[in-house]
């Protein structure tokens, strides 16, 4: 027998169920179906069965390979939660400084056309906008013009936060990171991740607070959020626990 998360089969919906393991579970009974398949979804199964297998028989598999079915089912929902930027047709994103908008057109290709702050894609009839492939051409486009907005607005968003607080610092320089929103070296030189120009304003503001803190205490001691709770107006733990609750959230690796 066979887990699989994807099968395409001639199926006819027999019924479902709803289990407390693994949730709605459906059942189709396949012609071609030589094993019994499972497709695992994050909030439930899908299963075919050949001909002479029962919904007992198919339970039977179901329960040996509990535990990789509700990995797989964790694993699943995890990814969801990092992947809600799904762009869909007419979706629209906001970012920083530009909206962004997707569009189905007459055209043969994917078309990129940024204007009075409006980066608009266009993309053919015939396309699937949700395919992965799809996905990374329209995000290979956005990241374009998110690192070129990057460029031009953070640095200087640095230069005025270090003014108004006192803090120095060396350079600025922008970063393609997903692992962290920012970071600060010994040397006080300051990177920033343009993923930073998926965030509204005041979380930005305080990335780039959390980075030229560090400028005074490279470590996240107590003193540290002495220096967060100053210069956020002792906001430092709500806004902390807010860039954490984002949506989207780059996966975190240390950081923060
Ligand atoms: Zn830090």
């Amino acid at each position: 027998m066979s887990l699989r998360n994807e099968f395409a089969i001639s199926k006819i919906t027999m019924q479902s169920k709803s289990n407390p393991d693994f949730g709605k579970i459906e059942f189709t009974q396949s012609k071609r179906a030589k094993n019994i398949n499972v497709r695992i979804l994050k909030d439930g199964l899908r299963v075919a069965l050949p001909r002479r297998a029962t919904e007992a028989d198919a339970m039977r598999f179901i329960d040996s390979v509990r535990e990789r079915i509700i990995r797989k089912q964790e694993k699943l929902k995890k990814s969801e939660g990092e992947n809600n930027l799904l762009l869909h047709e007419n979706s629209r994103l906001q970012t920083l400084t530009f909206a962004v908008e997707i569009r189905r057109t007459e055209r043969e290709n994917v078309h990129f056309r940024m204007k009075n702050a409006v980066l608009t894609i266009e993309f053919p009839q015939t396309a699937d906008c949700e395919d992965e492939k799809m996905q990374a051409v329209f995000w290979n486009g956005i990241n374009y013009f998110l690192r070129k907005e990057a460029k031009r607005v953070l640095p200087e968003r640095v230069r005025i936060l270090a003014g108004e607080n006192g803090f120095s610092y060396a350079q600025v320089k922008i970063r393609s990171s997903k692992s962290r929103w920012g970071s600060c070296s010994r040397g006080k030189n300051i990177n920033l991740s343009f993923y930073l120009m998926l965030l509204p304003q005041h979380l930005v503001d305080y990335v780039i607070l959390h980075e030229l803190c560090h400028t005074k205490e490279m470590n996240h001691s107590p003193k540290f959020w002495q220096w967060m709770d100053k210069t956020t107006n002792g906001k430092a733990k709500i806004l902390r626990t807010e860039l954490k609750n984002q949506p989207l959230q780059p996966p975190q690796r240390g950081g923060f």
